[in-house]
């Protein structure tokens, strides 16, 4: 039976101040996330899933197994794109450039995906099967996996997010995120995916 962990940060929880805190990320990480692998691990026993990997479960699973999943999912492929700040380059960069003109413009259409979403969710960077890149909002737990999209970049616009470092201004708290982005990160993830077209 499959037994999903809680992954450690790959930094030290005081690195990422003041974008975000290391009360953030004592709640958002230790707790919140914490909670999503518990939830799982409990709801998967005794079902179909109880030796699925993530993937299946977020593409298949309904209800509270499908929220749990794609939780844990997306709060692991949160946190894993932070650390020290770098620009973007290579062929994601490129990428950028040609879709959007410049990666400003990216960037102003992703806070407005994001600071525009309704309630609970997350705002996506995702590329289709021939490389071809979309913004896109997910309410609640929502993955674009489940739209055959392949996840490049996502901000939780969850209120557990940034209500302790930004109280309700969520449009700062995006703002601010970008300062601890690594693109190294998302540029693996592109050239990943980019061996399949
Ligand atoms: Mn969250």
């Amino acid at each position: 039976m499959t037994t999903f962990t809680l992954p450690d940060l790959p930094y030290g929880k005081e690195s990422l101040s003041p974008v975000l805190s290391k009360e953030t990320l004592d709640y958002h990480h230790d707790k919140h996330h914490m909670a999503y692998v518990t939830n799982l691990n409990n709801l998967i026993k005794g079902t179909e899933f109880e030796n699925a990997d993530l993937e299946t479960i977020i593409r298949q699973g309904k209800g509270g197994l499908f929220n749990n999943a794609a939780q844990v999912w997306n709060h692991t492929f949160y946190f894993e794109q932070f650390g020290i700040q770098s620009p973007v380059s290579g062929r994601l960069a490129d990428a950028i450039r040609a879709k959007w003109g410049s990666f400003e413009a990216f960037q102003k259409e992703f806070n407005a995906a994001g600071a525009g979403l309704f309630g609970s969710g997350w705002v996506w960077l995702s590329c289709d099967n021939k490389g071809e890149l979309s913004i896109s909002q997910e309410p609640n737990a929502g993955n674009p996996l489940t739209h055959d999209l392949h996840p490049l970049l996502t901000f939780d616009v969850w209120e557990h997010a940034y209500y302790i470092d930004y109280r309700n201004a969520r449009p700062a708290y995006i703002e601010a995120l970008w300062k601890i982005v690594d693109w190294r990160v998302m540029e693996r993830r592109y050239e990943y995916q980019s061996k399949k077209w």
